[in-house]
């Protein structure tokens, strides 16, 4: 398998596979870019048709938190690890206990949380064979932290609500319908806050058990998974995997906006320009969904957790519009207004020039 040629290949400092013959744990850690400071992303467990697709995610994956770090004014390079298998049938404590002797070999220079297929249990395990995770209750942290997947959600609310204001001209989601890929950790959140703001939420899932309880407490519409990004709504929300937006789906949505927390959901740059294109907003995936990574970070350093959602806040409130009317001005997408903002304060900082702190201050 081919690596410095790899399509997803860009510019990475590191792809570290391990074995761990005992467990039997398999997992790839790749670290994009540290320009900015270590990287912190989290660890996705998942049963990958082949290695092929477990490298091309992960480089995917570590690549946009760079970007997602530098667009939230964080000081934080861009990792991501994944773990081969089913989380359902393959996940044993022993493989999350070798998972956190893996990150604890790389001493800080990968910091490690959640992302799909793996939850805070699976992190409390790992912390205990290393201090290079976050996201979790610790202990000596004063019982502090947890999950960030409900601050991930109240980012994907916010960035909604400005999508909203800038495309429909509305300053409330009372009426307006959602469709949610996915009713995951943050899917759900995302439901039950949608719901509590008045939307009307349609939502789907692969797992029937995962959607029971939203249409039974939240009173959300169910939908076939093939069907969701066809529904008749305001807003299409992927809140599950990524490559979502693609030459395919892309014809096939109604939304005028489309906004959800899945990383990576174009399938190639190009679908960004398909979007604009086809007269749909796509709030940058990297941007809607940066509340997790900043709720991890504060939890990590130690800050007052209580200015997370502020700083989300902030991202929501003035990144996000920015980056709206950037796009319209100079009509281009949306996707690569991000990613050039992004690119400004990364880049720049490998020039020396640490002292940059657009869009938001360092902290
Ligand atoms: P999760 O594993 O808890 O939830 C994903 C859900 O999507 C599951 O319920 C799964 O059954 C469902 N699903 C999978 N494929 C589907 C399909 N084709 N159609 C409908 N449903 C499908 O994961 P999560 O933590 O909620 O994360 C969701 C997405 O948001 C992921 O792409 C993740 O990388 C991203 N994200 C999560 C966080 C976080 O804080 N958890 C932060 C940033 C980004």
């Amino acid at each position: 398998m081919s690596v410095f040629s790899h399509p997803e290949y860009d510019h990475h400092e590191k792809l570290i596979f391990h074995r761990d013959a005992a467990s039997g744990l398999q997992a790839i850690v790749a670290i994009h870019n540290t320009n900015l400071g270590f990287a912190l992303g989290g660890c996705r467990m998942w049963h990958y048709a082949s290695e092929h697709d477990a490298v091309a995610d992960v480089l995917r994956l570590s690549r946009s938190m760079t970007y997602k770090a530098a667009i939230a004014g964080l000081n934080l390079g861009g990792g991501k690890s994944v773990i081969i298998g089913d989380s359902r049938r393959d996940k044993t404590p022993d493989r999350m206990r070798a998972m956190g002797r893996m990150i604890n070999s790389l001493q800080g220079e990968y910091v490690s949380a959640e992302d799909v297929g793996i939850n805070e249990r699976d992190i409390a395990l790992m912390a205990g064979e290393t201090p290079f995770v976050t996201g979790y209750k610790a202990v000596n942290r004063g019982g502090n932290g947890g999950d960030p997947s409900p601050l991930t959600a109240y980012g994907v609310f916010r960035g909604i609500e400005e999508a909203v204001r800038f495309r429909l001209n509305l300053d409330s989601l009372a009426g307006v319908r959602v469709a949610i890929q996915g009713l995951g950790k943050v899917g759900y959140e995302l439901a039950r806050l949608l719901s509590g703001a008045g939307a009307v939420v349609l939502a789907s899932d692969i797992f029937s058990e995962n959607l029971s309880p939203a249409i039974k407490e939240l009173g959300v519409i169910p939908v076939a998974a093939g069907e969701i990004h066809r529904q008749a709504a305001d807003v299409f929300s992927p809140c599950a995997m990524g490559a979502v937006l693609n030459a395919e789906s892309i014809p096939e949505i109604s939304a005028p906006i489309v906004a959800g927390s899945a990383n990576n959901q174009l399938a190639r740059s190009a679908d960004g320009r398909r979007l604009a294109d086809a007269d749909i907003l796509y709030v940058p995936d990297y941007v809607i969904n940066v509340g997790g990574l900043i709720d991890v970070y504060y939890q990590y350093v130690g800050t007052d957790r209580r200015d997370v959602r502020q700083h989300i806040d902030r991202v929501a409130g003035d990144t996000l519009p920015k980056i709206f009317h950037l796009a319209q001005e100079r009509r281009v997408p949306t996707s690569e207004v991000a990613d050039q903002l992004a690119r400004e304060r990364f880049m720049i900082s490998s020039t020396g020039d640490a002292e940059v702190t657009w869009p938001l201050p360092a902290l």
